[in-house]
């Protein structure tokens, strides 16, 4: 599972995926603690009288364009698991992301679903769960009709998601004829417009569901693809799995293709600029609650590396009234810190290091408050977090967490893990455009979507695309009849 950003600097390579998780055997059951899409296919297997066979689990979180070297070595360690099982099981699951990219490579999961189509032949049921952000295609389709992906964002559904694909799996077992059908829609947006509680698209997920549940039809998604991928193709695609009837399969999925189609002009995203939103804290401070800013250009959940530093470049000209908490990525001045130790002061450049195509460094002084080894469990998703030596320093009445790797930033555990406690900021900066909705709405006074830069910037425009197939919107304004 890996999630591409193509304007990520760098590659990924097997050691960004054995830093989170690669695991074999019955520890790809017990990593993701109860909360995984393994647990919902445990539960339909217990359920339905299944037995499962764990093989292997390799979760590299997003980033960069994955190197040719390490995607052949992970598909080898994929294929390899599977291979013993060839005539001694009765169907497959796959557990992808769908929006992986590796060099020479477009499409590694359709390539993954083939390889394992091939060995196992045409008779042997493989279901797939995806992500919703999955990029999804052809080949995908032609190499097995049971596909379910996740139906929420921010994404509470994993449990779920598991278990619909194993559902659909024990369907095929049990004499239904699953037919997958798809429909393809030109059209991208920014992840903050992917919400389904509130916003432009909450009807046609409430419309995906009762699809779901209708007489007939095994299981219905739509992928609203990761925007940051620079591949061909790129576009939003509803699916729809019935049983045996595909023109009632092709139907739904144009139906909500459609609804996705008629929705695109609400789709586009404008943010708060940043001096905008500090005038705003100052005039409105939180009422006993953080106001949280959402620095979703630089979301480490979105491929960013965590490095953004346009808002601590404003907080330094211009503060707030504290505490105020940020997250930078900067190996060199975590080590600085570490160097220096608690309680010392320390003057540094922050920040930028990793994305220079994005940021540049901020000079900064201030006192190192705790050091620390950077290693926490995150609860959403429940994951182990590898931020490497981290430091705080304190800064004015600015708090920075500076972790040595780039973390998934949707809950609060790293600052937590840094011993800052959110609920008692003023000010709390999150580095996600969306997820982090599910940890921090309840605890916000307010939330404000900074309008910054970066790899997973929110104007797609503004990004060097290349490859993308064209028309598209929001590139194309001028598509009659896109669906
Ligand atoms: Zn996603």
């Amino acid at each position: 599972m890996y999630e591409t950003n193509s304007f990520a600097p760098g590659a990924a390579t097997v050691a960004d995926f054995r830093g989170r998780v690669l695991v074999e055997g019955a520890e790809c059951f017990t990593v993701g603690a109860g909360g995984d899409e393994f647990a919902g296919a445990r539960a339909v297997a217990a359920r339905c009288g299944m037995e499962l066979v764990p093989t292997t689990l390799a979760l590299g979180a997003a980033g960069p364009t994955v190197t040719a070297e390490a995607y052949g070595a992970l598909r080898d360690r994929l294929l390899g698991g599977l291979e013993p099982q060839v005539g001694r099981v009765d169907g497959v699951y796959l557990r992808l992301h769908g929006a992986m990219v590796a060099q020479g490579c477009d499409d590694p999961e359709g390539d993954i679903i083939t390889a394992v189509r091939e060995m196992f032949g045409a008779s042997v049921p493989i279901a797939v769960s995806l992500d919703l952000h999955t990029h999804f295609t052809p080949a995908m389709a032609r190499g097995t009709n049971l596909i379910a992906g996740f139906r929420t964002c921010p994404h509470v559904d994993y449990v779920e998601t598991g278990a619909r694909a194993t559902t659909l799996l024990h369907a095929a077992f049990s004499g239904a004829s699953p037919v997958l059908r798809f429909r393809r829609v030109p059209m991208m947006a920014a992840a903050e417009s992917h919400d389904n509680n509130s916003g432009p698209l909450a009807d046609v997920y409430a419309r995906l569901r009762e699809i779901g549940d209708e007489p007939g039809i095994l299981d219905a998604s739509m992928f609203l693809t990761q925007p940051w991928l620079d591949v061909p193709g790129l576009g939003w695609t509803a699916v729809v799995v019935a049983d045996g009837d595909g023109e009632l399969a092709q139907r739904r999925a144009d139906e909500v293709s459609a609804m996705l189609w008629d929705r695109r002009r609400d789709t586009v995203v404008t943010k708060v600029p940043i001096a905008d939103a500090l005038t705003d804290i100052r005039a409105t401070p939180g009422r006993g609650r953080p106001v949280v800013l959402s620095d979703g250009a630089d979301s480490p959940t979105a491929g960013g590396k965590g490095d953004g530093n346009d808002l601590l470049r404003s907080l330094l000209e211009d503060p707030v009234p504290g505490p105020v908490l940020l997250t930078m990525t900067d190996p060199a001045a975590a080590a600085a810190c570490h160097e220096v130790g608690v309680g010392a002061t320390v003057s540094l450049l922050l920040g930028g290091s990793q994305s220079p195509a994005f940021f540049t460094p901020v000079p900064i002084s201030g006192t190192v408050t705790l050091l620390c080894d950077g290693d926490f469990l995150g609860r959403y998703p429940v994951q182990p977090g590898h931020a490497g030596p981290t430091a705080v320093l304190r800064a004015g009445e600015m708090d920075i967490v500076i972790t040595s790797a780039p973390v998934r930033l949707l809950d609060a555990e790293l600052y937590r893990r840094a011993g800052l406690d959110v609920r008692a900021a003023a000010v709390v900066q999150v580095k996600s455009s969306g997820g982090f909705r599910a940890t921090y709405q309840p605890v916000a006074d307010r939330i404000i979507m900074l309008d910054t830069r970066g790899p997973a910037d929110h104007h797609l425009q503004a990004l060097p695309f290349r490859r993308i197939s064209r028309p598209c919107w929001p590139w194309d304004t001028d598509i009659d009849r896109g669906w």
